[in-house]
C-alpha cells in the first residue's frame, strides 16, 4: 500500500554541514555520526527531507537499505584511510593537512572507471568535445554542467567524482552549441542520453534550451531522447508539485509531438522507492505525458542484494507501466569494497528474481558490467569437459560486431569485475582483446582500440578499447 502523507514538500538538502538538524540524527549510533564526519570528507554526502521522512525506516538503523544508500557508512573507506582522516580530525589538524589526505585517498579510489576521462570523447574540428561521450555508435551521452548534482547522493555512486568540486575530476559541458554542431554531422546517432549527475535537477527552462533545437527536421536522425535520472526515486515532486513540474511534462509532450520517443532511464534501487503516493503519481504523470520509463540500477551489497527486492521492484514497475531494463554490476570505483557483489552471486540473485516475476517483467537484462570494451552480461554458468565457466556476451560493444557473441571465462566465485576474469580452457585472450579496427565514429586519436603490447594473463591485462 502506498503511504499517503498528502504533504506538499519543498526540497531541503541535508549534508555534513547541517545533518545534525535532521530530527532522527540525535538517535544515531555514535559510530554512524563519526562516519558521517570522516567518510563524508572524502566521498560526497547528501540526502533530503523526502528520503529521510518517507523512504528510510529509522527503526531499522543501520540496516535499512535507503539509509545504506544515502548515509556514509564506516566500511566505505579502508580501515587505514578511515583512521588517517579520523586521527587528523580528532587532533584538530589544519585544513590543508586534511585536504591533502582527502585528495590522496580520492585519487586512489579510481575516480573515472572505464577510462571515462580519456576514452569515448568525440572530436569536432580537431577539438575534444567537453561533456560529451560516444562509446556506442547509436548513442551520445551529454553531461550538462548544471546537471552535475543530484537530489541525494547514492553512497555507491560510480560518478561520485562529479560531485566533489574538483575540476580535474569533473566532466561536464557548460554550453550545448558544440553538441548541436556535432550531432548535425553524425547521422548514425539515433539516441541522445542526457545524464549527470542528474539532469533533472535543472530547471525545465534550462532543459528546454537544450532539447527544443533538437526537435527540428534538421535532427530527424535523432529519434530518442533519454533522461538518465534518480529524481523519480529521490525527489518525485520534480514531476508532481515543483513549480516547473508541469512545464517539464509539457516539454516531454513536445518531444513526442515532434515524432520522437522520450524515455526516462529511471534509477530505482529498491522497491520502497516505488511505494509512496508521490512516487506512484510521478510515474503516472510521466506516462500520461507520453514518456516511457525504463528501470535500472546496480546490484549493491547492503542495499538490494536479495532476489526478493528485485522481484518486487520489477513487478511494481510493471504494474505502474514502467519497463524493467538493466541490472548492473557496481563499477570498480569509490567505496567498491563495501558494496561489491561477486559476479557469481549477482547472477544467482538475478536468476532467482527473474524466476519469481511475470514475463512482462523479464524484459530486464543483467547482471551487466559497463566495462571498457562494452556492456558485458553474465548469461550463465556451465560445465564443459569438467571445467566450470561463465557464459558471457556483449549487450553493447565498442565494435557492433562483438554484440551477442557468447564467450567463456573460467568460473571464479570471487570475481567482481571483467578484469578479474580469465579466458576458459587456458586461452591467452578473449576474442575482443585481439587486434581490431578502430570504430569509424571514434574520431579521437586517444581511443586506442588494441595496442601491440602482448596480452598477458594477469591483473595488468589490457582490454581492447
Ligand atoms: C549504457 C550506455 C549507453 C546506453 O546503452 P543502451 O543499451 O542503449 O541503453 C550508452 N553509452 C554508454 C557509455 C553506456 O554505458
Amino acid at each position: 500500500m502506498a503511504k499517503n502523507t498528502g504533504k506538499k514538500r519543498s526540497y531541503k538538502a541535508y549534508t555534513r554541514e547541517n545533518i545534525t538538524s535532521l530530527p532522527p540524527y540525535a538517535q544515531l549510533p555514535q559510530e554512524i555520526k563519526e562516519a558521517i564526519e570522516v567518510v563524508g570528507r572524502v566521498l560526497p554526502f547528501r540526502t533530503n527531507n523526502y528520503v529521510a521522512e518517507e523512504l528510510i525506516d529509522w527503526t531499522n538503523i543501520p540496516d535499512d537499505p535507503i539509509f545504506q544508500l544515502t548515509f556514509p557508512q564506516p566500511g566505505m573507506l579502508s580501515p587505514g584511510d578511515y583512521q588517517r582522516i579520523a586521527r587528523l580530525l580528532k587532533n584538530g589538524a589544519a585544513k590543508e593537512a586534511v585536504d591533502k589526505a582527502v585528495a590522496e585517498i580520492r585519487y586512489r579510489l579510481n575516480p573515472h572507471p572505464a577510462g571515462q576521462l580519456e576514452l569515448n570523447v568525440p572530436e569536432l574540428d580537431g577539438q575534444r568535445l567537453k561533456g560529451v561521450q560516444r562509446k556506442y555508435r547509436e548513442t551520445v551521452l551529454f553531461f550538462p554542467r548544471a546537471g552535475q548534482t543530484c537530489h541525494a547522493y547514492c553512497t555507491y555512486c560510480f560518478r561520485w567524482a562529479q560531485f566533489i568540486g574538483d575540476d580535474n575530476l569533473q566532466f561536464a559541458a557548460s554550453r550545448c552549441d558544440q553538441l548541436l554542431k556535432f550531432l548535425r554531422t553524425q547521422p548514425d546517432i539515433t539516441d541522445l542520453l542526457i545524464t549527470g549527475g542528474d539532469p533533472l535537477v535543472m530547471r525545465t527552462k534550462v532543459i528546454r534550451r537544450l532539447v527544443e533545437p533538437l526537435l527540428t527536421p534538421e535532427f530527424s536522425h535523432l529519434q530518442n531522447i533519454r533522461f538518465g535520472t534518480k529524481a523519480v526515486a529521490y525527489w518525485p515532486q520534480r514531476f508532481v508539485s515543483d513549480p516547473d513540474a508541469d512545464d517539464f511534462l509539457r516539454l516531454c509532450e513536445e518531444i513526442v509531438k515532434s515524432g520522437r520517443h522520450v524515455t526516462i532511464m529511471a534509477h530505482y534501487s529498491h522497491p520502497v522507492e516505488l511505494s509512496t503516493a508521490v512516487a506512484e503519481e510521478a510515474v503516472r504523470r510521466l506516462r500520461n505525458a507520453g514518456c516511457e520509463i525504463r528501470v535500472q540500477a546496480p546490484i549493491v551489497r547492503h542495499v538490494n542484494d536479495r532476489a526478493d527486492s528485485w522481484a518486487m521492484l520489477w513487478s511494481r514497475a510493471v504494474r505502474l507501466g514502467a519497463i524493467p531494463y538493466y541490472m548492473f554490476i557496481e563499477r570498480d570505483t569509490g567505496p567498491k569494497g563495501y558494496f561489491e557483489v561477486p559476479l557469481a552471486r549477482a547472477y544467482h540473485i538475478f536468476r532467482e528474481a527473474l524466476s519469481k516475476v511475470s514475463g512482462l517483467a523479464r524484459t530486464v537484462r543483467g547482471p551487466s558490467m559497463s566495462a571498457t570494451p562494452g556492456k558485458v552480461v553474465i548469461d550463465g554458468v556451465v560445465e564443459i569437459k569438467g571445467e566450470r565457466c561463465f557464459v558471457l556476451s556483449f549487450l553493447q560493444a565498442r565494435l557492433p560486431d562483438w554484440v551477442k557473441r557468447p564467450f567463456l571465462a573460467k568460473y571464479d566465485p570471487h570475481a567482481t569485475w571483467l578484469t578479474d576474469l580469465r579466458p576458459a580452457f587456458g586461452e591467452k585472450a578473449f576474442f575482443f582483446q585481439q587486434k581490431s579496427e578502430a570504430a569509424s565514429w571514434c574520431h579521437s586519436r586517444h581511443d586506442v582500440y588494441a595496442d601491440s603490447r602482448p596480452l598477458l594473463p594477469g591483473k595488468d591485462i589490457e582490454y581492447a578499447g
